[in-house]
C-alpha cells in the first residue's frame, strides 16, 4: 500500500475507534483510494512524448513488437518515442505505424518496426556506448539508435537519402547522429572503435573494416546473404581477437551496394 494512503488509514482507525464510526471509515476509504492511486500513477508515468499519434506507436509496440518477444526497456521505450511517420515520404505517412517495410524512394525502403526493435534489442545497447549505422536511409533506425545511446554515426551511399535524413534529424532535434555519404563497407575510421555496429542492407560477406572497427567487447548485426534473396540475420561479438558469430535468424533486406551515388 501507497505510504501516506497508509498513514492515512492509520489516523482515520484511530478516530474510528474513538468515535465509533466504522462504517463510515469504510465509506471514506473508498472515496480517498482512487485519487491516492491517481497521484501514484502520474508519478510514475514517463515525460510524454512530444509527437503526435502516440496511441498508433503504442499500439504498434504492444501488438507488432512486445507480443513478439522484445522485451529490452530502452528499445521499447524508443520505439514508442520516435515519430516513425516523420522518416516516410508524405503518400506512406497514413501507413506509418504498419506491420510492414515502406519505400523511401531511390529503390530504398525502411525496415519493418519490428525489424528495427529486434536489430536495435540484438546490439545489447547501454546509454553511453557509441554506436555505427550501415545504411542510414530514412534515419528511422538512426533516430531509435539516439534515444538509447549518446553517440550515433550512420552512413548512406545515395546522397540524397544522406541529406533528407539529415535535414530530418537537424527539423526533429536528432543533433547526435552524425552523418556521411559514403560506402559504409570500410566504416568510419576516424570515429572507431564503436561498441556497436549495425548493417541495414545485406551484402554476400561481411566487411572486414567493420569487425576491425568494433571496440573489445563490441557487437556487429548484420544481414549476409545473396542480394534480392533471403539471408541471415547474423550476431559477431568480439572479445579480444576472437569473434563469435550467432545465426539469429532469416531477414529481408534491400541489397549492400558499393557504388556511391550522388542523387
Ligand atoms: N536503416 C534504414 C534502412 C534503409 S534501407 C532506415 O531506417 O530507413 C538500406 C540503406 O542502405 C539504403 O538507403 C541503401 O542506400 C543503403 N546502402 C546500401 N549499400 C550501402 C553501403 N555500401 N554503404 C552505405 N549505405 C548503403
Amino acid at each position: 500500500m501507497n505510504r501516506p494512503f497508509k498513514v492515512l488509514s492509520s489516523v482515520l482507525v484511530a478516530l474510528a475507534a474513538l468515535t465509533g464510526c466504522i462504517p463510515q471509515l469504510t465509506g471514506l476509504t473508498e472515496t480517498l483510494a482512487p485519487a491516492v492511486e491517481a497521484t501514484r500513477a502520474a508519478q510514475a508515468e514517463p515525460t510524454p512524448t512530444p509527437w503526435p499519434r502516440a496511441d498508433e506507436r503504442d499500439a504498434m509496440v504492444d501488438i507488432q513488437i512486445e507480443a513478439r518477444g522484445v522485451v529490452d526497456s530502452d528499445v521499447l521505450r524508443a520505439m514508442r518515442t520516435v515519430p516513425r511517420h516523420e522518416f516516410v515520404p508524405m503518400e506512406y505517412q497514413g501507413q506509418a505505424y504498419n506491420d510492414h517495410p515502406l519505400p523511401i524512394g531511390y529503390g530504398q525502403t525502411i525496415s519493418q518496426p519490428f525489424v528495427v526493435a529486434w536489430m536495435t534489442e540484438a546490439l545489447d545497447l547501454t546509454p553511453g556506448e557509441r554506436v555505427l549505422e550501415i545504411g542510414a536511409g530514412s534515419g528511422y533506425q538512426a533516430a531509435v539508435l539516439a534515444e538509447v545511446v549518446d553517440d550515433v554515426y550512420t552512413i548512406e551511399i545515395v546522397g540524397a537519402l544522406a541529406e533528407r535524413a539529415t535535414e530530418d534529424f537537424r527539423r526533429l532535434g536528432y543533433d547526435t547522429i552524425n552523418v556521411k555519404h559514403a560506402d559504409g563497407y570500410f566504416g568510419w575510421e576516424e570515429y572507431a572503435p564503436f561498441d556497436a555496429i549495425i548493417v541495414t542492407a545485406a551484402p554476400d560477406h561481411v566487411p572486414q573494416p567493420l569487425l576491425n572497427q568494433l571496440a573489445d567487447s563490441g557487437r556487429l548485426v548484420i544481414p549476409v546473404g545473396p542480394p534480392g534473396g533471403y539471408q541471415s540475420l547474423w550476431l559477431y561479438t568480439r572479445e579480444g581477437d576472437n569473434f563469435t558469430a550467432l545465426n539469429l535468424g532469416g531477414v529481408r533486406f534491400v541489397p549492400f551496394t558499393r557504388e556511391v551515388r550522388g542523387e
